[in-house]
């Protein structure tokens, strides 16, 4: 029998490919009037080529950078006031996504954004719309509360009900781009998601499906999309994975893993996906129990140990830092007591002290 549990999903989800091409009759269902797009480089000529298409785009920034700045967030702010804009479109990774958040979050005040992510002023009482593109397998920021924001060399995760998409339009023809590499540090962060939710103390029923479902997809599709990006099953269903994957921590968040893989990014600069994917095995092992075992039968695999070491197969595959001599100016005990005071750290089932993780880090191969 299930335990008491809260579980909230208010993002109306459109999925499948060619979805994309409906954005315009996406915008007029939701009585979208005024719209701006915050996208990156890669997505800018096709942002521009729906402006002109639908009447209700009044302006695209295409700007959005990896590990996004709060500039970029101050610049599609500027648009959406100068605009009267009801809604702001995120389209791309979760760079491009968590822009969009937190300038929908901003705009409607009338205080500088900086105001909002230093805490000095909360946000306006109600958000623009915000309309999420994914084009990774990998974040599921399309359907989450969550915006990951740098300010110089400070990147911060703030999570804030401001933050949550109206609507996800999920369209894996958006995904056939994706270079190889960044294929796999995004399908695994996902898997990330799908693990960290269902073995964070928070989780819950409903999420551990989401879990379950997400791991199979990504252990039957994530080699083959990432040797053939063309592989447009793969795709489909690597991109419907990481939005389960995001339903799967959006409620009970993430853990362990997540704690650590903030240290990773910010003082050795790997990519978010592959700063998870660094301690994802290990904390397989840390964290295996009966509850783990399940899912990993439930998913089509034989055990935990046959998950973490599918994980590092696919690690080696793509050639990602997964040891400590592969991080440069090493400094274990920063890195071990960063990871321990990590505000996710308390999430994790088991208790993971420094020299804990000293002994996880040290035993990576
Ligand atoms: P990203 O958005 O930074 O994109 C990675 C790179 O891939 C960029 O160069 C981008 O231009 C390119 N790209 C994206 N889509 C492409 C496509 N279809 N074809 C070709 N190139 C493409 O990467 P990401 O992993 O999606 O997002 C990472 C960011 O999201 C980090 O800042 C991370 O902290 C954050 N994040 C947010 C959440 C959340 O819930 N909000 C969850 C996890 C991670």
């Amino acid at each position: 029998m299930a335990n008491e549990f809260f579980y909230k999903q208010p993002v109306k989800i459109w999925f499948g490919a060619g979805k994309f091409r409906q954005l315009g009759a996406i915008l007029e269902e939701l009585g979208c009037k005024s719209c701006v797009i915050a996208c990156g480089r890669h997505f800018k000529p096709e942002a521009e080529a729906l402006m002109a298409e639908v009447p209700a785009i009044k302006a695209v920034f295409g700007g959005v950078e990896q590990n996004p700045q709060l500039s970029g967030i101050v610049e599609v702010v500027k648009l959406a006031r100068e605009h009267g804009a009801d809604t702001v479109i995120g389209i791309g990774g979760g760079s491009s996504i968590d822009t969009a958040k937190f300038a929908a979050a901003s705009a409607p005040g009338e205080a500088e954004p900086l105001s909002y992510y230093k805490g000095e002023l909360p946000f306006p009482a109600k958000p623009l719309t915000i309309i999420a593109v994914p084009t990774t397998a990998g974040t599921g920021s399309e359907v989450t509360q969550v915006s990951v924001v740098s300010h110089g060399t400070e990147k911060k995760t703030i999570n804030n009900p401001a933050f949550m998409p109206t609507a996800a339009v999920v369209d894996p023809e958006l995904t056939y781009t994706v270079p190889p590499r960044t294929t796999m540090n995004t399908g695994l962060d996902a898997l990330a998601h799908a693990l960290e939710g269902y073995w964070c103390v928070n989780h819950q029923p409903i999420a551990d499906l989401f879990s379950i479902e997400a791991v199979r997809l990504i252990m039957e599709n994530l080699e083959r999309a990432y040797k053939d990006g063309g592989d447009k099953e793969a795709r489909g269903n690597m991109l419907y994975a990481s939005l389960l994957a995001g339903l799967a921590f959006s409620n009970p968040r993430t853990a362990g893993c997540h704690a650590c893989s903030y240290p990773l990014s910010e003082d050795y600069h790997l990519p978010h996906g592959e700063a998870c994917a660094f301690t994802l095995d290990s904390f397989v092992r840390v964290n295996a129990d009966e509850r783990l075992e399940h899912l990993c039968r439930a998913a089509g695999l034989r055990d935990t140990e046959d998950l973490a070491a599918r994980i590092r197969a696919l690690k080696a595959l793509a050639g990602l830092r997964r040891k400590l001599s592969d991080l440069e100016n090493l400094n274990l005990d920063k890195l071990c007591h960063d990871c321990a005071v990590h505000g996710l750290m308390k999430n994790n089932p088991v208790v993971m002290t420094e020299e804990k993780l000293r002994e996880m880090f040290e035993a990576l191969q």
